[in-house]
């Protein structure tokens, strides 16, 4: 009699601990650290979080991983609701950087650490570390290889580009944009580039949410209103998924065609879509940032907070979200493109030969 319902309480709340979370793990014998994505709709969240998961899990950490759908409504609450549970460190990929001063102030008052996971987190004192990729460097890298591929230093042009930004309330991409524009604004002066759109602004070129189909519906009004008798050279996409809608739009009106080749056709992430389109000829190069080295950095800093030390970090001037500056720890991004992706994607083992076929 009472054994039984014993036993099937005890079923019913378990059945309900596995249906509620995207990956939990009972709490490890250190305690519990909740990881806060933003979506699942990029390779990249999904094996962040499952290789932040592991690490911390093998270390003796239970975790819990939430994935937002890029509705900030959701991270919020699924933050109040590790807080609530009383997890050690919250680790955030925030989806708008300036939506979660309240949460933080709630997460300070529980004396629970925050890690800004990749984008930083904006308008709160209450972040300690950011763990990231150097940012500024990868819209670097981005224009640098339009410049190679064009030959603009050979003194070759005028080439027509267009311009794609990421998503305006995620602070990277001001950084990619920044980056991208120190190379490529005076080539943009001196008319060796030109825009025949007119918009260079991030507010002209912003993509809300980075969303693939977005670019792909400007792509195709920039395309009709600017290019009927003339060729687009180059598109500086902030990362994939625009890319793929790019390139969507571009396959649309002929491009890739024996007479109206592609043109130099950038990204970030080396997403799988996004490989095997650069293997096929259709985008030109990718941005690798290794997830796996960023999970292992944050798992670093979070040991070096649960012993009551300073984590260590590599930069503390860039990074400033209004209330502070963060100190950060910035990975070098990778420029990826066809020469060499085997032996920057397939050496290191982030994909296998036989994913990218
Ligand atoms: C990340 C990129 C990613 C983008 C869209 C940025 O904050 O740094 O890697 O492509 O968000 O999710």
């Amino acid at each position: 009699g009472l054994s039984l319902l014993v036993v099937t309480a005890l079923i019913m709340v378990l059945a309900a601990c596995g249906n509620s979370g995207e990956g939990k793990s009972s709490g490890g014998k250190n305690g519990t650290i909740g990881i806060a994505m933003p979506s699942k709709t990029l390779e990249r969240w999904v094996s962040d979080g499952a290789n932040m998961k592991k690490e911390f899990e093998d270390i003796g950490y239970g975790v819990d991983l939430q994935y937002a759908e890029d509705v900030v409504e959701n991270q919020v609450s699924q933050i109040e609701n590790m807080i609530t549970k009383g997890v050690k460190v919250i680790v955030i990929a925030p989806i708008d950087g300036e939506s979660l001063t309240d949460v933080l102030d709630k997460a300070s008052e529980a004396n629970i650490d925050v890690i800004a996971y990749d984008r930083l987190i904006k308008k709160s004192k209450h972040v300690s570390f950011y763990a990231t990729f150097d940012n500024f460097k990868v819209g670097e890298l981005q224009a640098n290889y339009i410049v190679d591929k064009l030959g603009l230093k050979d003194d070759k042009g005028p080439f027509n580009i267009e311009l794609f930004g990421g998503s305006p309330d995620d602070n990277n991409a001001y950084f990619f944009y920044d980056g991208a524009m120190s190379v490529l604004q005076p080539y943009i002066d001196s008319g060796k580039l030109v825009v025949r759109s007119g918009q260079t602004s991030m507010d002209k070129i912003a993509t809300m949410r980075w969303d693939g189909a977005t670019a792909q519906a400007r792509m195709d009004n920039l395309l009709s209103a600017n290019y009927a008798d003339a060729t687009v050279d180059a598109v500086l996409a902030p990362n994939d998924a625009i890319s793929i809608g790019v390139i969507s739009s571009l396959k649309g009106v002929g491009y890739g065609s024996a007479n109206k080749p592609m043109p130099i056709l950038t990204g970030q992430d080396a997403e799988l879509a996004s490989v095997k389109s650069i293997i096929a000829g259709e985008q030109t190069s990718t941005v690798f940032k290794d997830t796996r080295a960023l999970a292992k950095k944050v798992v670093t800093m979070v040991q070096s907070i649960m012993k009551g030390e300073e984590a260590e970090v590599n930069d503390t001037t860039t990074y400033d979200n209004g209330e502070k500056v963060v100190p950060s720890y910035l990975l070098e991004p990778v420029i990826v493109d066809k020469d060499n992706y085997k032996k920057i994607l397939v050496d290191s083992g982030y994909y296998t030969e036989d994913q990218l076929k």
